[in-house]
């Protein structure tokens, strides 16, 4: 008797511990969410006519997506399609308008992942591909490699058919100027290594999120302003600047990238999400603000889950940002 009378009360315990109440999660048919950089962007210093063209960019590239979501297409499309079009508008940091190295180059990487085989393909450090996110689906799709670089990266993309471009097609006078600022701080403060506090970053990602179910995710950048060596950021490596698993989330980084490598940022949040049981805001909440921020690595990620909820989140003034559902939900914002 006593022991039954136990038995219940571990039962009563146990029923009790699992139906702790949970956030209510809405599972929509498709979804995709957007980056385009994070930093110390404000009202003071970004001036309302840079604020409505921006927001006006972020809008388009958002129909865009969404609309190839809405027709059937997959996520992989999706993101395809969202970062060629931000590739494509010289306001970001990626494909035309990306940053200069210390050299004066442009030196692009970019990366994508499918949530539903762990496939990927990335590409850092091209100086001569148009839009590098379409090198990094084609390395994905058609090569036996993830990830390809500089010279022989080009000459896959040649053979593939993808378009090239010189270099005056990345050259954006905001950019160039950047760097000379950069350059003469180095010369001022004898120090080397970026960024300063009031860094922009402007690298490009998207996550969506199809009617099948599946889940993609994709990244692109110029880097770091100043960049030298050859440095490789987080954006093209799988598991710190893109990660996707149609069992946990699909995550793009925007950020110091030399942190969000060391702290193998989109793969935490989606281990976080896998081993601990956690949703998709409370994931990336602790890696952005309980890891990277008591180390000073600064950014930001956007995420969404299996079911197409939306995760941003970030450490600096502003990160761009948009997302938009399969209920005609919209969001746009660039401030905290
Ligand atoms: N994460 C990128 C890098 O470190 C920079 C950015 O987000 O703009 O290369």
């Amino acid at each position: 008797m006593k022991v039954t009378f136990l038995l219940f009360l571990s039962c009563l315990f146990l029923f009790a511990c699992q139906t702790k109440p949970q956030k209510k999660q809405i599972h929509y048919s498709y979804a995709l969410i957007i980056h385009g950089g994070a930093g110390s962007m404000d009202t003071v210093n970004l001036k309302e006519t840079d604020q409505i063209a921006y927001k006006a960019a972020l809008d388009t590239a958002l129909q865009k997506g969404i609309s190839t979501l809405a027709s059937g297409k997959s996520s992989l499309d999706a993101v395809c399609q969202v970062i060629e079009y931000l590739e494509n508008n010289p306001m970001f940091n990626a494909g035309r308008g990306a940053v200069f190295t210390h050299e004066g180059k442009n030196e692009l990487d970019a990366s994508i992942m499918s949530g539903l085989d762990l496939s990927a393909g990335a590409v850092a450090g091209v100086r001569d591909v148009k839009n590098p996110i379409l090198l990094a689906r084609k390395i994905m799709d058609n090569s036996k490699h993830v990830m390809l670089s500089g010279k022989g990266a080009s000459e896959f993309a040649r053979e593939n058919g993808l378009e090239m471009a010189d270099s005056s097609w990345f050259f954006t006078e905001k950019s160039y100027n950047n760097l000379i600022k950069a350059i003469d701080n180095e010369k001022l403060s004898g120090l080397t290594t970026p960024p300063l506090p009031d860094y922009k970053y402007g690298t490009v990602g998207c996550v969506a999120l199809d009617q099948g179910g599946n889940l993609a995710a994709g990244t692109s950048t110029g880097g770091m302003t100043n960049k030298q060596y050859g440095r490789i950021g987080d954006s093209p490596i799988i598991g710190a600047g893109t990660y996707a698993n149609n069992k946990t989330c699909g995550v793009s980084a925007t950020g110091h990238g030399e942190f969000f490598i060391r702290y193998t940022v989109a793969h935490d949040i989606s281990a976080l999400m896998e081993y601990k049981g956690m949703g998709v805001e409370e994931a990336a909440n602790e890696v952005i603000n309980n890891k990277l921020t008591p180390v000073d690595g600064s950014g930001g990620v956007v995420c969404l889950d299996k079911n197409g909820n939306y995760a941003m989140v970030f450490n600096t003034s502003g990160m761009f940002r948009a997302y938009g559902n399969s209920e005609g939900q919209k969001i746009i914002r660039i401030f905290k």
